[in-house]
């Protein structure tokens, strides 16, 4: 047996003790009831405050017992603190910076988010294990949240531990790296490891604005970078740079039996590979990951312009030259991003570049412009809206109002 699949067998064995799984409704639970069931608030093997406190104790004072800031605007909705609370929660920085909430507050006849118990304010791997032993130990369900964007719900759970990486946002630069225990067969390399619970935007400015390089993320500033990388994670420059996660060198991960395992392509290799899109936290919580860090292109550019068709059977014929042109011109590794066809007979392309020099992307788009020029019968192109913009100077990142970085990097 490899020391792979040894792992593995303890993985399987460790998560039928404690699943890194979606929440499932009481009543499901309640049915099912079998050894195997999380233990829940009122239930007598809940855990006791001195327990509680001992774990306080173990992750130094970070255990924090969670209240929703919403709970007291379902009671008074029309009080002066809701009123500022509503407007808070339009700020995904003050989103993720609240531990009781996530960037959705839920999807329709699928899940509502719904805090945990209590939550472990992780600050490093130690923290990490003592939370993920706690939890395997009293049967709780457990629960990683980092920026808080799954759709899915996947990273908040009632009647749960939270694990909340949060605050583990270092970022450090390595100019030469190499994967531990990968020296034979790969060479050194420029590369970043970032700690579980940073966001893409603390990435890109320690990586593009400080150092000059180019590291493969999302689009949203917010999201949170292990949870797009377990995700794939899809960047406005994959067609170049490719998923997110294909730029991973290494983790570290803390599995359910509560050990630290350092995940590469020659050590652990197939956690290493599970990792890269396997969904966020089935196969351990992630505290850091390396990813590579590529070349920075001489150019980066933005096209954004409306065409409107005139009648609905124009519309169809401009659909039909959209989709040739992109297929033509735009699906290459130069450009990404969106082409939105809209219910009012109007495309509007809101669409990035990279590589190319202004001069080239305007005569990528301009037989296709000339030729909707010709048929001004049939279509109107907003020529106020086309624009050639540089993306990091063109004002695409809105402020984070408060006095941010009191609250992005709270001591506790
Ligand atoms: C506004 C918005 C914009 C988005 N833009 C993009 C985009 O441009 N490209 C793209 O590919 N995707 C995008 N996404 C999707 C996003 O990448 C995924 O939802 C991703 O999983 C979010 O990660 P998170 O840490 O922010 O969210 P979370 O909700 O905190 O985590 C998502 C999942 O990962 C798990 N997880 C988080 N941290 C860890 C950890 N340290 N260890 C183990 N498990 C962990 C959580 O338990 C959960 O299951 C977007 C989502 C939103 C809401």
């Amino acid at each position: 047996m490899t020391l792979d699949s040894k792992i593995r067998r303890r993985l399987w064995q460790a998560a039928a003790v404690l699943p890194f799984a979606p929440p499932l409704p009481r009543s499901v639970w309640a049915v099912q009831a079998s050894p195997r069931a999380r233990v829940r608030p009122g239930d007598p093997d809940w855990p006791s405050s001195a327990q509680w406190q001992q774990l306080n104790d173990q992750v130094s004072g970070r255990l924090i017992a969670v209240r929703s800031p919403l709970v007291d605007c379902r009671a008074t909705p029309a009080s002066a603190e809701c009123a500022q609370l509503f407007k808070a929660i339009k700020n995904p920085y003050f989103i993720g910076d609240e531990v009781a909430l996530t960037q959705t507050l839920g999807w329709v006849d699928a899940w509502t988010s719904s805090p945990s118990v209590y939550a472990v304010a992780a600050r490093n791997t130690s923290d990490v294990v003592a939370a993920v032993d706690f939890a395997r130990k009293h049967r709780l369900r457990l629960v990683v949240k980092g920026g808080g964007h799954s759709y899915q719900g996947t990273s908040n759970a009632p009647d749960s531990l939270l694990i909340w990486t949060r605050r583990m946002n270092a970022v450090a630069l390595h100019e030469a790296f190499v994967a531990q225990g990968c020296a034979a067969s790969s060479a050194p390399q420029r590369a970043v490891t970032v700690e579980a619970g940073a966001m893409w935007s603390q990435v890109y400015d320690a990586v593009t604005t400080k150092a000059g390089g180019y590291v493969q993320g999302g689009g949203c500033m917010t999201v949170g970078v292990a949870g797009l990388i377990q995700s794939g994670g899809f960047g406005s420059f994959s067609k170049r740079y490719g998923l997110a996660s294909g730029s991973l060198l290494e983790a570290e991960v803390v599995t359910a039996d509560g050990q630290v395992r350092i995940a590469n392509a020659c050590t652990n290799a197939e956690l290493f590979w599970s990792l890269k899109g396997g969904g966020g936290g089935s196969f351990g919580v992630v505290t850091r990951v390396t990813l590579r860090v590529h070349a920075l292109p001489e150019n980066f550019g933005a096209v954004n312009l409306t065409i409107k068709a005139h009648s609905p059977t124009a519309f169809r014929r401009l659909i039909a030259r959209v989709l040739a042109f992109y297929g033509e011109a735009l699906m290459n590794p130069h450009w990404g991003e969106q082409i939105r066809f809209r219910a009012d007979n109007t495309v509007a392309v809101s669409m990035v570049f990279q590589g190319l020099e202004r001069s080239e992307a305007r005569a990528v788009w301009q037989p296709f412009l000339d030729a909707l020029a010709a048929a001004s019968e049939d279509f109107s192109v907003d020529a106020g809206m086309f624009a050639f913009v540089s993306v990091f100077s063109a004002g695409v990142l809105v402020a984070d109002a408060r006095q941010a970085h009191a609250r992005l990097y709270p001591q506790r």
